[in-house]
């Protein structure tokens, strides 16, 4: 047993004081290693972070073994309501609430020995990251990709501030799962993400991400092509654009329906006599999950469209199904050919009109077919129509082809203090007026009331300002930016990070970006996963770099559970990684983190793996005290150090570390039982190898024990499969002796073995090779008429288990000779003479017949 606290804090604190992680942009190959973004969390590291940060660390270290020149930083994604909520809750103020939890994760993180390069770390909160968010919002501004909409929002009581809608579940706040969100109409800030929507979807198919992350991303942004629609609404000029499949259908459209979140219909219905019923059903629309809306309700909103190709007039609805992210949000409704519209039009007693051939006497009619009651497109077929009636709508300027998607516009605006401030001011003569550049940090004041509302808006000081332009009074944007604009550039700040001239240096980033491998969490394929996405596809237009995609390759790592469960709070089976590494060292539990299941699926914590990980580590220790005895076992032990260096390699290489850890662990426990048995030269050079692989997983104690600074190469002249399969053919030759013994009862005088009969050597030779499984081919094949019984039966084993076929075949003569080589061996064990016999038809090649003679 050897004192790990003193080894891990020796290691720590000299690789604190070497600076040997901090990565200079240099000559070498360069590999960027990122993790995601941590939000500093009170509560500290969960074993969850732990995983993610060995996973990074082994691949850091094995990189930088490699040769190669290695960004693998940290930083913490500190704004945010769980601050502010955990501040208000316990009366401290947010910065320092959010410092303490910086400080305390540092120092957890130090502990599980992470070589990040901390000379670039930051947090999003201080005024030096966050003046550059403010940066970037003014030139989306400047560039038409930051604008203000009045917008019906999610919002919830209980946080007091508006949700983006990947933050309300099933209806209800991502946070408090008690409150149902309702709808407020705002005036918000938004980033034009749709502009990139088409480059976002098309790009995807480039990246070396998991499927489903993409399939989830393409999903997200829906892409469909089809005709967009103008209707008129009656008695004014107004349009409504409409987004259909099926134009062919556009004469038998009796009703339009509006998505319930759609802004447009308070506007509506403003002032009438169906706005107190409207709104009710739009909050009560909100609160019910989006997708699973199953009774299909709708209500009259008291207004009427025009049919742009036959001017009827048709009553304008809102109802529950149309969901906002569909087209315009806004659908035309033909009862005759969809089914939705079929049962909506009964139970609300609406007109149902054929246009297209088929029989529409208890349901709708979907399929395509000739065009009737549809003037002078009558006689067509469904395909012709949807090309004539959408090249019609175009030559009369009513409509025209387009492709919609689903992804909407990003909201920004947040109602909250704890995040980056909006670098905006309002003026009664000027409008809205941007903080000119020069002016940056609009520094977010500490000094707030956290009572109500929005705190910043309690600060007087921050709120009262001269206006820019015409020096009058004026008031600032008391919103705060959404903390997914933080982390969607962070990962560019840290190839510049203390940079206070610009937002970072073209030639840094260009010398690091694209990020080579991203480590992270399944729950960002969609919202952070796009963003960045879509800054760095702005940052490029606005030629900030010159890269289209952030990051080439995603690594999503599986979850941690116990008990089956994820491991959470809530649940009750959390289980401290620092408790582990104070008990067990950072070592052990690293080990077993990355022992215990591939880095990808789900990690079933067990108390007693962490045991049996820390006695391997100590197993490790103590082979530095071998003592030795002889030579005999030299060149086995390099053929198998050998191998297991070009086994652990392509299992890092492959993301597969328990692979990796599997073979090492076999091989350790080969070398401890025989160390004594290898000389001096062998030993050390073997011990170094198996601790220089162990490195980026275990790397104190390696590091203690001397293991090398470089990756190990396999040396092939000295893989010898021949000598590993001799090994293991005398051990099972034993091993059958024994088990006869057992079986028979019988003490002998004598031990005959038999190798097989010369033949078989090159049957088996080529059935090895043979990829048929069918009997009769085989047969055929392969038959040599003296032997005939025996190939049959031979061939019937063969197909039934092909294991029978050994690993290695060697040739008769070897065989023979190898076991006279070990006879010795032999006699020793079992304490009688020993005769090899040549030539058996009990024997196969691999396995000897054996004959007790009493
Ligand atoms: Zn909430
Ligand atoms: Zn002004």
């Amino acid at each position: 047993m050897y004192d790990f606290k003193r080894v891990e804090k020796k290691w720590q604190s000299r690789w604190e004081k070497s600076r040997e992680f901090q990565a200079k942009e240099n000559k070498k190959n360069k590999f960027y290693l990122l993790e995601m973004l941590p939000y500093p969390s009170g509560y500290g590291l969960h074993m969850g972070h732990a995983r993610n940060y060995v996973i990074g660390d082994v691949l850091a270290r094995y990189k930088r073994m490699n040769g190669y020149n290695v960004l693998y930083p940290m930083a913490y994604d500190s704004f945010g309501l769980p601050a502010e909520n955990a501040a208000i809750k316990e009366k401290i103020h947010p910065k320092k609430y959010t410092e303490n939890s910086i400080k305390n994760f540092i120092r957890q993180q130090k502990s599980l020995g992470l070589s990040y390069d901390w000379s670039r770390s930051f947090a999003t909160h201080k005024k030096e990251y966050y003046r550059w968010d403010q940066w970037i919002f003014l030139q989306f501004l400047k560039n038409n990709l930051a604008y203000r909409k009045k917008a019906l929002v999610n919002y919830c009581p209980k946080c007091d501030t508006v949700l983006a809608n990947e933050q309300v579940i099933q209806g209800k706040c991502w946070r408090h799962s008690d409150i149902n969100v309702e709808i407020k109409e705002l005036e918000q800030w938004f980033f034009r993400t749709t502009k990139y929507a088409e480059e976002l979807l098309n790009n995807i198919d480039n990246l070396e991400w998991p499927r489903t992350v993409k399939d989830m991303q393409k999903n997200w942004i829906g892409e469909s092509e089809g005709t967009l629609v103008n209707f008129r609404l009656k008695d004014t000029n107004e349009i409504i654009p409409v987004f259909t499949t099926r134009p062919d259908t556009l004469y038998g459209v009796t009703f339009l329906v509006f998505s319930p979140e759609h802004s447009k219909v308070l506007e509506l219905v403003k002032g009438t006599k169906y706005e107190r019923e409207v709104r009710n059903f739009i909050q009560k629309t909100i609160i019910e999950n989006k997708y699973y809306r199953e009774d299909k309700e709708g209500l009259f909103i008291g207004k009427y469209a025009v049919n742009p190709l036959n001017s009827e007039e048709i009553p304008v609805y809102i109802a529950n199904f149309v969901l906002l992210e569909y087209g315009t949000g806004v659908v035309m409704s033909v009862p005759a050919h969809d089914q939705r519209d079929y049962e909506f039009a009964k139970r609300h007693v609406l007109k149902i009109k054929q246009v297209i051939e088929g029989d529409i006497k208890d349901c709708a009619y979907e399929g395509e077919g000739n065009l009737i009651n549809s003037g002078k497109f009558n006689g067509m077929n469904s395909r012709d129509a949807i090309n004539k009636i959408t090249e019609y709508l175009k030559r009369n300027k009513l409509g025209r082809k387009t492709t919609q998607y689903k992804l909407r516009d990003w909201l920004i605006s947040r109602q909250r203090y704890w995040g980056c401030p909006i670098p905006i001011i309002y003026c009664d003569r000027c409008g809205i007026v941007p903080v000119p550049e020069k002016n940056l940090p609009v520094v977010l004041p500490e000094k707030v009331n956290f009572r109500k509302g929005n705190p910043l808006a309690t600060s007087r000081k921050f709120v009262n300002v001269k206006c820019p332009k015409c020096k009058g009074k004026a008031r600032r944007e008391t919103d705060t930016m959404d903390t997914f604009v933080d982390s969607s550039w962070y990962l560019m700040r840290y190839c510049d990070p203390k940079n206070n001239k610009k937002l970072f240096d073209k030639k840094n980033i260009n010398y690091w970006m694209p990020v080579d491998i991203y480590i992270g969490g399944r729950e960002h394929s969609t919202g952070h996963l796009i963003y960045f996405r879509f800054f760095t596809k702005v940052f490029r237009d606005l030629k900030l770099l010159n890269f289209d995609e952030p990051a080439l390759r995603l690594f999503n790592q599986g979850d941690v559970n116990k008990n089956n469960i994820r491991m959470s709070k809530s649940k009750g089976n959390i289980v401290d990684p620092m408790e582990m590494v104070n008990q067990y060292g950072a070592d052990s539990l690293r080990f077993y983190l990355m022992f215990v299941s591939s880095p990808d699926s789900v990690l079933e914590w067990d108390d007693s793996g962490i045991s049996s990980s820390y006695n391997f580590v100590n197993k490790i220790y103590s082979l530095k005290s071998i003592k030795y005895e002889s030579s005999q076992k030299d060149r086995i032990i390099q053929s198998k150090i050998n191998s297991l260096i070009g086994t652990v390699t392509f299992a890092i290489e492959n993301f597969e570390y328990n692979k990796a850890l599997i073979a090492i662990m076999e091989f350790t426990n080969y070398f401890y039982k025989n160390a004594s048995l290898v000389s001096r030269d062998v030993f050390d050079d073997v011990y170094k190898k198996l601790l220089t692989l162990l490195h980026p997983f275990i790397p104190h104690i390696t590091s203690e024990l001397k293991c090398n600074n470089q990756w190990p190469k396999v040396n092939n002249k000295l893989i010898d499969k021949e000598i590993e399969f001799t090994e293991e053919f005398v051990q099972s030759v034993i091993n059958d002796i024994n088990e006869i013994k057992k079986l028979t009862g019988i003490s002998p005088r004598k031990i005959k073995l038999f190798v097989s009969d010369s033949w078989k050597y090159d049957f088996f030779k080529q059935l090895k090779k043979e990829d048929s499984k069918d009997f009769n081919y085989l047969i055929k094949k392969y038959m040599i008429k003296e032997y005939s019984k025996e190939i049959v039966s031979i061939i019937k084993s063969v197909l039934k288990n092909p294991r029978r076929i050994p690993e290695f075949i060697l040739t008769q003569e070897k065989e023979y000779n190898m076991l006279n080589d070990y006879k010795y061996l032999f006699e020793k064990e079992f304490n009688v003479s020993i005769e090899i016999i040549k030539g058996s038809e009990k024997a196969y090649p691999g396995k000897v017949a054996i004959v007790l003679e009493k």
